[in-house]
């Protein structure tokens, strides 16, 4: 029978495998076993739901020989086993995740951080062995398979004879070489020490054999002789490390099945422990991830949780046990009220799995929050990897969620020049400050430059400075805290002023009204209004807007495909009436009308450029500013 080839991109990661410079090759055995207790998972999983399977939970197990002599480790197990085409598709084509697009020319460093962070299974079998057999009878088949390849050459699929179903895997260990001692993977020692480091919490037993000695009595004159002879031995503990109490377990060890579980190379940010007993109970183990996972803001990143109950895997990733907030959760649940027969239809309406959802949503909350009070640097980390997931939370279902989120906001504040609570910058307002001041734009130093932060920032008030294009609609979600309301730096009246410095402002404006309104016109519908502004201070002008629109919504909505109402802000042309630009104005007024008015062009054009907004004609723009400056 002819080989057959390895898709393209399995071809490379098995080049990679054989030819691997991976100092953590050991991890081979983790992988295998792991994919045992899957097969053991699945077939047991059927046991419960099916009637007639006939295969009990405590039947169930792996057990790994080695055979020295022909330097071959083979791990077996009684599980689901794999059909003619299961063998072809899961075999002979790797990342069925599509987890793994390779560059071309990767460097030898990037390939250890592709193998360190994707799960890449049943393959890392080559990086120890010259030649793999499995051999496999599917449950509820009569005809067993055997698939084999040296991993290089393509692989090979034919019929065979087993005794019951299940999944052997032969692994021929590869000669030592100068770097590398394989022959070590012989050893029982060695096995049994990975399999305590790695699968310790598999709760399927692995056996092996372990061969010990006995005394053997003699008559009283002779030393006692040993005898040497072979025992079966369960050689990890079985219970998930989630079922394990907090004083049975290290951090280590929690961050070591993080990141094996999780394909991430570095540590969680923060480990969430859940023990509920009551009118329903469950146990969890949740984990947050210390950068943003890549794709996660895209449709391609799947939230879910794995759904065990009492330690039999139900599901490996159920979406509707986290709410979308705290998608970037990971973990497992267990619980003994949820029903194994349930389908994922059904377990969207199941009342257990909502109530341990609210429960569990209460408990990431919680820990956040303490993370914020007990480690604020650390919390601004999470808050760079997933803070605008929690502001999309808070604006999502018509804000349903802002009582549980709002206190878990982050905003860099102008005067204390780093990330602040909301609640913070209100304790740390001045007695007279009236308003949360906020201002938009694309970078905090953009905005910390715009002309109408000044005042604010001279009366020591504060600024909380937005950078996400959603902020605005957060804040407008929220509406109040504590009786303080929202005010943008764009907004007309910043409430600032005295009401002599006010009406001041409105004589003037009511003065000058015949010409504002001439520059309105002039301006030819760009602008509703041309006004003078209460809260320039050295600037000459500054865009603000009338209405519920602002200039950063109005961005935000241009960028949205597909077709919708144009939604555009009103935008106000604010000049400074104590600047010199405001009496150029005034005199060129009462000299010429027409150059007055190209003169509120020009001071437009400006107020655009402040607002970090693209000039609509850049070259009338400069010829105007010639024009106008001899
Ligand atoms: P992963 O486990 O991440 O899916 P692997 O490359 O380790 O990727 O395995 C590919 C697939 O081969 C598994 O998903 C499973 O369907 C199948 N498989 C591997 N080992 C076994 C086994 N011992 N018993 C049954 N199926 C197996």
């Amino acid at each position: 029978m002819a080989k057959k080839q390895f898709k393209a991109e399995s071809k490379r990661l098995l080049d990679m495998m054989i030819n691997s410079i991976y100092t953590h090759k050991e991890i081979f055995l983790r992988e295998i076993i792991s994919n045992s207790s899957d097969a053991l998972d699945k077939l047991c999983y059927k046991s419960l739901t099916e009637e007639g399977v006939g295969v009990s939970r405590d039947d169930l197990f792996i057990k790994i020989t080695i055979d020295k002599e022909n330097r071959v480790i083979k791990v077996s197990d009684n599980g689901i086993g794999m059909t003619e085409e299961e063998l072809e598709k899961n075999l002979g084509v790797i990342a069925q995740s599509g987890s793994l697009h390779f560059k071309n020319d990767m460097e030898k460093k990037e390939e250890i951080d592709i193998i360190g962070q994707f799960g890449v299974g049943f393959y890392s079998a080559f990086m120890v062995s010259e030649k793999v057999t499995v051999v496999t009878k599917a449950y509820g088949s009569e005809q067993a398979y055997v698939w084999e390849s040296d991993g290089s050459d393509g692989y090979t699929i034919k019929e065979t004879v087993k005794d019951g179903v299940g999944t052997d895997i032969y692994m021929k260990i590869k000669a030592d070489s100068e770097e590398e001692k394989y022959s070590d993977y012989l050893e029982t020692y060695m096995l049994r020490g990975l399999i305590k480091k790695y699968s310790d919490y598999i709760r399927y037993p692995i056996k092996m054999d372990i061969e010990k000695s006995r005394k053997v009595e003699k008559p009283d004159s002779e030393a006692p002789e040993y005898e040497k002879y072979i025992e079966e031995e369960t050689i990890n503990s079985m219970v998930p490390i989630w079922l394990l109490g907090k004083d049975k377990v290290t951090e280590e060890e929690l961050n070591r099945f993080y990141k094996e579980k999780y394909f991430d190379s570095s540590d969680p940010a923060l480990v969430i422990r859940a023990d509920v007993e009551g009118s329903f109970s469950y146990k969890a183990l949740l984990f947050i991830p210390s950068s943003t996972p890549m794709g996660y803001y895209t449709n391609e990143y799947k939230k879910g949780l794995e759904l065990y109950s009492s330690g039999v895997m139900i599901m490996d990733s159920c979406e509707d046990i986290i709410p979308e907030h705290f998608r970037f959760v990971k973990g497992v649940v267990d619980s003994q009220d949820l029903s194994l027969n349930i389908s994922r239809e059904m377990l969207q309406h199941d009342r257990q799995l909502k109530a341990i959802c609210t429960n569990i949503e209460k408990k990431i909350k919680q820990e956040l929050k303490k993370l914020l009070t007990n480690d604020p640097e650390n919390y601004e980390k999470f808050w760079k990897s997933f803070g605008l997931q929690l502001k999309y939370g808070m604006v999502s279902d018509y804000g349903a969620h802002r009582e549980l989120l709002r206190d878990l906001l982050l905003y860099y504040s102008s005067r204390d020049k780093k990330m602040l609570t909301l609640e913070r910058y209100i304790e740390t307002m001045p007695e007279d400050q009236k308003y949360i001041y906020y201002a938009c734009g694309d970078t905090i130093s953009k905005i910390d430059n715009l002309p109408q932060t000044e005042q604010i920032k001279d009366k020591g008030y504060s600024i909380l400075y937005m950078t996400d294009e959603v902020d605005e609609f957060v804040v407008s979600i929220i509406g109040e805290i504590d009786g303080k309301q929202f005010k943008s730096v764009n907004d007309k009246d910043l409430g600032i002023e005295s009401e002599e410095e006010k009406s001041d402002t409105d004589d003037k404006q009511e003065e000058n009204k015949v010409m504002l309104d001439y520059l309105r016109d002039a301006l030819d519908g760009k602008v509703t209004a041309v006004r003078l502004s209460h809260k320039l201070k050295s600037h000459p002008v500054c865009l603000s807007t009338d209405g519920e629109v602002s200039l950063e919504m109005e961005k935000y909505f241009a960028t949205i495909p597909g077709d919708h109402p144009e939604i555009k802000a009103q935008r106000v042309l604010e000049i400074n009436p104590t600047h010199k630009a405001f009496y150029m104005l005034c005199d060129t007024w009462q000299l010429d009308k027409d150059r007055c008015a190209k003169l509120g062009k020009l001071l437009y054009d400006q107020a655009l450029l402040i607002a970090d907004m693209p000039l609509e004609d850049p070259s009338e723009y400069t010829n105007l500013f010639w024009e106008l400056i001899i």
